[in-house]
């Protein structure tokens, strides 16, 4: 085996403010000379600068992508009594936005070979009470959008995207952020696009919706003390919003970075005891996370962090299996889910890996998988 670096991160989320310390310093004091703290120009300049990106018409900063799901629900009329059909396999936000609208979850299996929801299966979910579908782009990867998009025109049905992992993606050639009425994203620190603390935001190309949550989101206000909606504080804030025009301005070549680690990966560990993320050439992802399914996980992130090599699991507890929903969707039959959240492991991946760190976790893992029997997508692990 060749020689490593004997610590291989899972992310160095602090290597994004080294690589651009000066440009973000100064966004961060032009904010605080400005002595606008709320709001203000950098919060519309972010919005602008986003919306051009995504090729969306509009975009609404928020607090952080829980609100910005949440406030997306809302603006296409979800609320007490409705269901909405969301994904069983993604993070726990997606269930919560639904949950706090006072809606019914209405958990749908994902694909056998990959991890998003699965559109063959998303028309029996629906009945009259069906107010949305939100399709999560889960790991980066976009998902059958087309066909979500047709059930939804098919039964009159509107769709809300989690983008909260797919900063840049594309489907069939269009970047994720206006293919449905709204679309939420999360600048978390360690997303594709990751601001110094929380932010979010929804870029949509319909005015009444990005209208809706503007005003929702600032105290059901749109003048100054004229309170027209029960609204909510959940503003994207102005230095956030400095940080993350500096890191729009890298976001491809940071992803592109990303994507030469998933082809190292990709090309060099062909094993049959390892499943390997899909590449489909209409779904361009952004690898947010690049994630294997192995039989004994757990053992197997063992030997790894043995070695120095930190990973993680997207997710470990399905959302029915968590304390908090587990009486309401303990006894529900999702097999899918429960098996990946047994299998998936994530490699380290990011802007700031090297290819000799991602090299060194080829030569380990490769190492750790040789003699194990082969494994494919959809066994129990
Ligand atoms: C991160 C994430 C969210 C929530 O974003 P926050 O900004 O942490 O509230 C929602 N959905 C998915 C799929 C995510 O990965």
């Amino acid at each position: 085996m060749k020689p490593w670096p004997s610590k291989i991160p899972f992310l160095d989320v602090g290597a994004a403010y080294t690589e651009l310390k000066s440009e973000i310093d100064e966004a961060i004091h032009r904010v605080l000379d400005s002595h606008m703290y709320v709001l203000g120009p950098e919060v519309k300049n972010f919005e602008h600068e986003f919306a051009d990106y995504v090729l969306a018409n509009h975009c609404v900063g928020v607090a952080n992508g829980l609100e910005a799901l949440r406030l997306a629900l809302r603006s296409v009329g979800v609320s007490k009594g409705d269901e909405v059909i969301i994904p069983s396999h993604t993070f726990i936000a997606t269930w919560l936005a639904v949950t706090q609208c006072g809606a019914q979850i209405v958990p749908v299996e994902p694909e056998i070979v990959g991890f998003n929801i699965d559109p063959s299966l998303v028309e029996a979910a629906i009945t009259d009470r069906t107010k949305a579908i939100v399709v999560v782009h889960l790991y980066g990867q976009p998902a059958q959008l087309g066909k979500i998009l047709e059930i939804g025109k098919k039964y009159r049905i509107p769709i809300v995207e989690d983008a909260a992992q797919a900063h840049g993606a594309e489907y069939k050639n269009r970047k994720i952020g206006s293919h449905s009425d709204a679309v939420a994203w999360s600048f978390y620190p360690s997303k594709n696009l990751g601001a110094f603390g929380d932010a979010g935001a929804v870029t949509t190309n319909r005015i009444e919706v990005a209208d809706q949550i503007r005003v929702e989101a600032n105290y059901g206000s749109r003048v100054k003390y004229e309170h027209t909606v029960l609204g909510t504080n959940s503003r994207l804030d102005p230095i956030q919003a400095a940080v993350l025009r500096v890191k729009l301005q890298v976001l491809d070549e940071w992803n592109e970075r990303r994507e030469n680690i998933a082809r190292i990966y990709s090309q060099k560990l062909k094993l049959n005891s390892v499943v390997l993320p899909s590449w489909v050439k209409d779904r361009r992802s952004v690898w947010h996370l690049y994630v294997v399914q192995v039989n004994g996980r757990d053992e197997i992130r063992d030997q790894l962090d043995k070695a120095g090599i930190e990973t993680g699991i997207h997710y470990p507890v399905p959302p029915q299996s968590q304390l908090s929903y587990r009486d309401q969707f303990g006894q529900m039959r999702l097999e899918r889910s429960a098996d990946l959240s047994r299998n998936v492991l994530s490699l380290p991946i990011g802007p700031h890996l090297t290819e000799a760190m991602a090299e060194a976790v080829v030569d380990v893992l490769g190492h750790i998988l040789a003699d194990k029997p082969s494994f494919e997508a959809g066994d129990q692990g």
